[in-house]
């Protein structure tokens, strides 16, 4: 049966590695898996055994304490974790995908140190604030404002939604330094910077809590400084690494859920016959097949792709997001009607895992903006989405 990355030939490294990630998992993350997907806070616990295994920082070179792996490896851990807790799976990402990878990639040495020993060991969480209450989508419209004063940088404004944001000791902050695109940068504040407030957590739908943050003549070392003017290109190449964990993640609910409602078919009856013996049941698992493996396939094309500084391309990452974060999301809500109330209860996680993949076609570039990222390349042109230009 699929269902297991076999729509891609791996390597026998590979399977070797997916083989001990998936030992891992069921030895460790198995019992509690149901507990973590409804906490809202971050997994410190499966953080700290990934740590020990090495499952975090597979993308980052050794020489910064990392394993050297490739983003293909990291989403193969993604998927066996998922397969067992897809809470955990959130920790792979946070550990090779997310904001770790766009500051392993531009921190000084001295930076490293100080951060990637407790972020590689699972003891502390970075979060990503570039969202701010007038700059979603319209990122570069962000207002919240760097100014250099002597050795010292001083942060002002407001941002929101940031993923782990209760748990960060430190927050990875994009802020203009000047006017336009290239006035923008990002600066690392440590959760006790002073000047730095943390308003009280929000919960998102799919159980996630976010704190807003108010940077209020917030003051860092310049030796905070991660990017100066003319950053943003950086940041964004960064941000489509973080696209291939949000596409993986997407995915590997996705398949969760399926297997769950396969097995559920096979053996719930009504009517005196199995589910899977109803034509209409057999229909959603063939579309629900047919599209995670699609899916799959687009993100294996993307994790395997490059632009011109070797990071992965936007146009690959873009199509790879949205056919997982739309595969996804279909494959969990079609599994949870499969499995009808039972399904919609909390205690099956097929629940669960359509509220998380819902809020994925949002994070990281909604389903829209990547749609009008994909036709840039389809019409060979730049549209802007500015009105009057
Ligand atoms: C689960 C989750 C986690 C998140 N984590 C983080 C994080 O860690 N750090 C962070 O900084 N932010 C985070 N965000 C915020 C996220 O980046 C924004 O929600 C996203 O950029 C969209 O911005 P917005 O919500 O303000 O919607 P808006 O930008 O106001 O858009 C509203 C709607 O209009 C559509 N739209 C907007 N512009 C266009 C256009 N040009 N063409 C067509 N449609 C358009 C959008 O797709 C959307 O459907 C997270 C969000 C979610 C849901």
């Amino acid at each position: 049966m699929w269902i297991s990355s076999m729509a891609y030939e791996l390597t026998e490294e590979q399977r070797a590695f997916a083989r001990s990630v998936r030992r891992f998992a069921e030895k460790h993350l198995a019992q509690g898996a149901l507990k973590r997907a409804h906490d809202p806070a971050f997994p410190f616990d499966a953080a700290r055994l990934m740590g020990q295994n090495g499952f975090l920082g597979i993308t980052l070179p050794e020489r910064d304490g990392g394993q050297g792996g490739t983003p293909f490896d990291a989403i193969i851990a993604i998927d066996e974790v998922a397969q067992v807790c897809p809470r955990s799976a959130d920790v792979i990402q946070a550990g090779n995908f997310g904001p770790i990878r766009t500051f392993a990639e531009y921190a000084t040495e001295e930076q490293k140190q100080r951060f990637l020993p407790g972020l590689l060991a699972g003891d502390m969480a970075i979060s990503l604030c570039m969202s701010e209450p007038e700059a979603g989508s319209a990122a570069t419209e962000l207002k919240t404002q760097g100014e250099f004063d002597g050795e010292e940088i001083v942060v002002n404004g407001t941002k929101v939604f940031s993923t782990h944001s209760p748990d960060a000791s430190v927050f990875l902050v994009y802020v203009r330094f000047g006017p336009g695109i290239r006035g923008i940068g990002a600066v690392l504040v440590e959760r006790d910077a002073r000047g730095l407030e943390l308003g009280s957590p929000s919960s998102f739908m799919n159980g996630e809590q976010w704190c807003q943050l108010y940077f209020n003549k917030c003051r860092v070392s310049k030796k905070n400084l991660l990017l100066g003017p003319g950053g943003f290109k950086n940041l964004i190449s960064g941000f489509n690494v973080e696209r291939l964990g949000n596409s993986a993640r997407a995915l590997a609910l996705g398949k969760f859920a399926f297997k769950m409602a396969r097995q559920h078919a096979l053996i719930r009856r009504q009517f005196g016959r199995e589910l899977c013996e109803f034509q209409g049941i057999q229909w959603k698992f063939a579309d629900m097949a047919t599209k995670l493996e699609a899916a799959e396939l687009l993100l294996y094309r993307a994790a395997h792709s490059k632009d011109a500084d070797g990071l992965p391309d936007g146009y690959s990452t873009a199509m790879a997001k949205m056919a997982c974060n739309e595969a996804g999301h279909f494959a969990a809500n079609e599994s949870m009607q499969v499995m009808g109330a039972t399904g919609f209860s909390q205690e099956s996680l097929a629940e669960y895992c359509v509220r998380r993949t819902r809020g994925w076609m949002i994070a990281g570039g909604s389903i829209e903006i990547l749609k009008n990222r994909i036709a840039e390349n389809v019409f060979e042109r730049r549209f802007s989405q500015r009105s009057g230009t």
